[in-house]
């Protein structure tokens, strides 16, 4: 995942990676889905160019991401209230919260955190502006009426600040243009009481759940001391989160006066945080950048998993499989070497051969509604009439739980396709075009699928929604 990776309810792109190898791998790969937050997709102009998703999904990272944050929203009195972590396909580091429901997190601060307690830290800390109702009256209002477009405002930025410090020019900045610009000025920021309240109620969290705030601290450290070079706040984490050396400073004091501050990482969660950046590593970087990080030399479980990645991106299947092969004959339970494997099959244009693998990977992952997705993709991608029915089950049983992934559409649109219910086809594609913010696709779809259905049956019913929608339900 160069720019992209892991799960929950969005996707964002890469900017690497070449666009259509990316997008199709990336996106099956991580199962990239759109949700509602991708809506904007289409407003969305820098990203959208450089053709990715600009959420990711992942399995995988998703689950490491869910067990980081557990406990933290658990100490925070937020465990009901459903909030989830987004990836943002995005190479910086950034995260922030917008809307209350999702904590946002660029795949960059992904793998730019060392440690699992690093990135936790982080979390912890938005978790802090989440309890603290930091939501600025703006961004409440805002937020109310379009989530949708201070995510892309947001995204914008980012992307923004990536251009100008690349030297693309300000392509970037063209995307938050005029008004744009100030009301994102004032979302971005919070007042430096905020920071600070964020801070102590992060170092809170971590001590009820017997963790230390060094990491966090390490991390703010560091962005401290880079503010204090040319590009000052140019860095988007910066910029969100102001960071003085005196809300620094405190922050040390705080976090050493914890029992916890020397508390370590539990070993087997410090090599699945290796084994999440080393996946982002190698869906989202270059293959050179991949070795460069995990040479040959390396024969640790992360860096034979990131070579494996770039193999079947960059290189040819045989090698790749084999490589693939190794890592399961270490870890026969993994799900997502089986996973990786059957994804590798999938893209490789074996479409058949992933079926067993990614059966596998669906029975140890406890069916995750991503792995079962790209198992449907499979059945339908095998051109198998036999596989239609199967295809179609196991596609509605993901949609019921990631009922915000268009990519699960697309593919029950083929399945039906292949069984020739053109109906719930232009029904399931009205409603992938729906989810990726096409409206006006959605809505033509939706209106012939209604002549094929008989009124008021379910589906008619459905694709009438559809042709009546206003904004998405959010
Ligand atoms: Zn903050």
């Amino acid at each position: 995942m160069t720019e992209a990776l892991l799960t929950t309810p969005s996707e964002r792109p890469p900017l690497r990676v070449r666009a259509r190898r990316y997008g199709i791998s990336f996106t099956r790969r991580a199962t990239a889905i759109v949700t509602a937050a991708a809506l904007l997709v289409a407003s969305w102009p820098v990203h959208a160019q450089q053709g990715g998703p600009p959420l990711l999904r992942d399995a995988e990272t998703e689950q490491l991401l869910r067990d980081y944050t557990r406990p933290i929203l658990r100490a925070a009195g937020l465990e009901k209230q459903n909030i989830q972590v987004v990836i943002i396909n995005d190479s910086t580091f950034n995260a922030f919260v917008a809307d209350g429901r999702r904590i946002f997190v660029n795949y960059g601060a992904l793998r730019e955190s060392d440690t699992p307690n690093q990135i936790i830290g982080v979390l912890a800390h938005e978790t802090g502006h989440l309890a603290g109702g930091h939501l600025s009256k703006l961004r409440e209002q805002v937020s109310r009426a379009q989530t949708q477009l201070i995510i892309a405002m947001l995204l914008g930025l980012g992307a923004a600040v990536a251009g100008a410090r690349a030297g693309a020019g300000n392509a970037g900045a063209a995307a938050v243009a005029a008004p744009q610009a100030a009301i994102m000025r004032t979302m971005l920021s919070y007042q430096r009481q905020q920071e600070e309240n964020a801070d102590k109620a992060a170092v809170k969290f971590l001590n009820a759940t017997g963790q230390s705030a060094r990491g966090m601290y390490e991390t703010f450290k560091r962005f401290s001391e880079q503010s204090l070079y040319a590009a000052a706040g140019a860095d988007p984490y910066n910029m969100s989160h102001p960071m003085p050396a005196e809300r620094v400073r405190a922050l040390e004091e705080l976090a050493k006066s914890s029992s916890y501050w020397d508390k370590k990482d539990d070993p087997a969660l410090q090599l699945r945080h290796d084994m999440m950046r080393a996946k982002v590593s190698g869906f989202m970087e270059r293959a050179d950048t991949v070795l460069r990080r995990y040479p040959p030399s390396n024969n640790s479980l992360p860096a034979r998993y990131a070579r494996a990645i770039a193999a079947y991106r960059h290189g040819d299947l045989r090698n790749a499989m084999a490589q693939i092969d190794a890592l399961i004959t270490v870890q026969p339970n993994n799900p997502y070497f089986h996973e990786l494997k059957g994804q590798a099959f999938l893209e490789g244009g074996k479409p058949n051969e992933a079926i067993a693998p990614l059966r596998k990977a669906v029975q140890l992952s406890n069916n995750s509604p991503l792995i079962e997705m790209l198992l449907g993709q499979a059945y339908v991608a095998s051109e198998n009439k036999a596989y239609a029915e199967e295809a179609i089950k196991i596609l509605r049983a993901a949609l019921s739980r990631e009922p915000e992934a268009a990519l699960g559409y697309t593919q029950l649109a083929m399945a039906y396709g292949r069984k020739g219910d053109y109906a719930e086809a232009d029904l399931a594609s009205a409603q992938a075009a729906f989810l990726r913010g096409d409206q006006k696709t959605a809505r033509d779809l939706a209106s012939r699928a209604k002549t094929r259905f008989a009124i008021g049956t379910p589906g008619w019913v459905k694709a009438d929604d559809i042709v009546n929608t206003k904004p998405i339900k959010n």
